[in-house]
């Protein structure tokens, strides 16, 4: 007895943890500064931890109400009905729920590269197969529907990230509507917008409500700092709200991820200053370190550094965790996130140390 054949799928490689690298190089993990993940270096919300000790004595119970409640303080946010809002295990959950509710066997899924790994595996997950559209560093990453229209035949889904993990590019709200009108009646736009908070532009929440092929995702995970606790979520079209109970996993998101979410909402504080230090982070980043980058609209910024795993490693024997994207098919560049002043500081620090190639 086996497993059925997953050769084509890949093994997800997460950032490395601050504890798995001081084990390893025999650090303290207190002394390391990991910049590798995109996490909130600010921590989750005050607001959001209060909220996970006041409801942990509730557990026993399944999160109706917290699930419900969740639901519609998010619909009044974005102004939509309560069933177009899909509650998950994070955006990789909600990101499984498009695909299960949408490929068949066989199907076809676009998605660009470098890009999301989970994109690709979840769509294999489901019987999909993958083709992929470049996001080019000839061009600066720029995302354009044109340039995705020459890869696409009639892909079931096309996922546009926007802001771009790892290049940080983003793609302008008429190019994404021009690409759903220059699909085929067939094909849901998904936009990632997993870091959409850090952005200045506006949401392609707009295109949900006007269209019934433009979905987009948001999480928790970042902006929020709770990505330990695993909540995240897709808008959907009007047209498609009812798939969910069709596909979702019975109370999708934990009683106590539900009422952290709650939380984080209302906590608009956290929100505004966890911007602020990614903002300052960013700019920190393209005028000090001794490498081109490029211009950032999330909450990380991707340099060329040469040899990326080389760079990565030396770094680490230093304390410093970054994302070597070696694996997003980069080898010449890291990707660091955006620290606290201090943690940024040392980044750079330490970073053109290594560029230096001091000992
Ligand atoms: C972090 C991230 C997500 C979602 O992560 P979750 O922790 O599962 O919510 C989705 N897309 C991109 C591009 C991301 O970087």
């Amino acid at each position: 007895m086996h497993p059925r054949d997953l050769s084509s799928n890949t093994a997800y490689e997460a950032g490395r943890g601050t504890e798995e690298v001081a084990r390893e190089l025999g650090l303290d993990p207190d002394s390391l500064v990991k910049l590798a993940s995109n996490e909130n270096p600010l921590g989750p919300s005050p607001a959001a931890v209060e909220a996970i000790r006041a409801h942990a004595d509730r557990v026993h119970t399944y999160p109706k109400a917290s699930h419900a409640d969740l639901i519609a303080e998010l619909a009044a946010l974005w102004e939509l009905s309560p069933n177009q809002v899909w509650l998950a295990n994070g955006g990789d959950g909600a990101l499984d729920y498009l695909a299960r509710a949408t490929i068949d066997p066989g199907d076809r899924v676009l998605v660009p590269e470098p890009g999301f790994a989970y994109y690709g595996m979840s769509a294999r997950f489901h019987h999909g197969e993958v083709t992929t559209y470049p996001v080019s560093k000839a061009e600066d990453f720029e995302q354009r529907a044109e340039k995705i229209l020459a890869d696409y035949d009639g892909e079931r889904i096309v996922y546009l990230t926007s802001p771009h993990n790892p290049t940080g590019s983003e793609i302008a709200l008429s190019e994404v509507e021009e690409l759903a009108d220059r699909t085929e009646e067939g094909t849901l736009i998904v936009v990632d917008e997993a870091y959409g908070e850090f952005s200045d532009r506006p949401s392609a929440v707009s295109l949900v409500e006007a269209r019934d092929d433009v979905a987009v995702l948001r999480t928790f995970s970042k902006v929020y700092g709770l990505a330990g606790l695993r909540l995240g979520y897709a808008l959907v079209p009007e047209s498609w709200a009812e798939a969910y109970t069709r596909v979702n996993t019975p109370f999708a998101a934990s009683e106590i991820a539900c009422r952290a979410g709650l939380a984080a909402l209302d906590d608009t504080e956290h929100v505004e200053r966890s911007i602020e230090v990614a903002r300052d982070a960013r700019e920190r980043i393209y005028e000090r370190l001794d490498a081109p980058t490029w211009e950032s609209a999330g909450n990380f910024v991707l340099a060329e550094v040469g040899d990326a795993s080389a760079v990565a490693n030396r770094l680490q024997e230093r304390g410093v965790i970054v994302r070597d994207c070696t694996s997003f098919g980069l080898p010449e560049c890291i990707r660091i996130s955006c620290g606290t002043e201090a943690e940024t500081r040392r980044a750079i620090t330490e970073c053109n140390e290594v560029l230096r190639g001091a000992t």
